[in-house]
């Protein structure tokens, strides 16, 4: 499973439509003070099912879509947009029927927000379960945050086992134990 493209529209300060293709290689993102650096790894944490608005650096899940400019209006919804290379079918069980795989996550105003695999309408629990059995997700390890470094030499060791757990893959298989004994 290999990210391909991300798009991202009306989403923080990427008002239009605007593509990352994510090819071999890229490791790092560079550009100017307050060009959008942060917002992209945000997109990217967000479409895989971030719902902690703190970690998106605002107070409310809305705040991520675009509000407007000197010369440009407040916009109603924002949108991303994940594309997956899946050739080599490697994706978890449920999403491995097809050779990409396209995960789209839209916030509308006073509605909410909609997840989306390949056309199909599925809850941000199996976006986010999706992710976590890949050993990636929204809390990835391979996401290092602004200030993330200072943060984990500071952890308190429940913390920092949380992180190693997230590394190693296994925190899927927790999430499952604690809803089986929910239930
Ligand atoms: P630095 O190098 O300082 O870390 P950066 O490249 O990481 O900068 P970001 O933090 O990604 O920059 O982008 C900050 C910009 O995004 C600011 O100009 C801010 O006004 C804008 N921004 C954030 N949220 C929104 C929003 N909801 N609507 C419009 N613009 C926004
Ligand atoms: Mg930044």
């Amino acid at each position: 499973m290999q990210f391909s493209k991300l798009r991202l529209t009306g989403f923080k300060s990427f008002v239009d439509p605007t593509d990352l293709f994510i090819s071999d290689g890229l490791t790092g993102v560079v550009g100017p003070n307050g060009c959008g650096k942060s917002n992209l790894l945000e997109a990217l944490r967000w479409v895989m099912g971030e719902n902690r608005p703190t970690s998106m650096r605002g107070s409310g899940m809305e705040d991520v879509i675009f509000a407007g400019a000197a010369t440009r209006p407040a916009r109603n919804f924002a949108e991303v947009s994940i594309h997956i290379d899946n050739s080599e079918r490697l994706a978890p069980q449920g999403f491995n029927d097809a050779d990409y795989l396209e995960i789209v996550r839209r916030i509308t105003r006073d509605v909410g927000s909609a997840y989306k695999v390949n056309g199909k309408d599925v809850r941000a629990r199996d976006v986010q379960m999706l992710f976590a059995d890949a050993s990636t997700g929204a809390h990835s390890p391979a996401l290092v945050r602004q200030g993330q470094i200072a943060e984990l030499i500071n952890a308190k060791p429940t913390a920092r086992r949380r992180i190693l757990e997230e590394a190693a893959g296994i925190s899927g298989l927790y999430q499952r134990r604690h809803e089986a004994e929910l239930k």
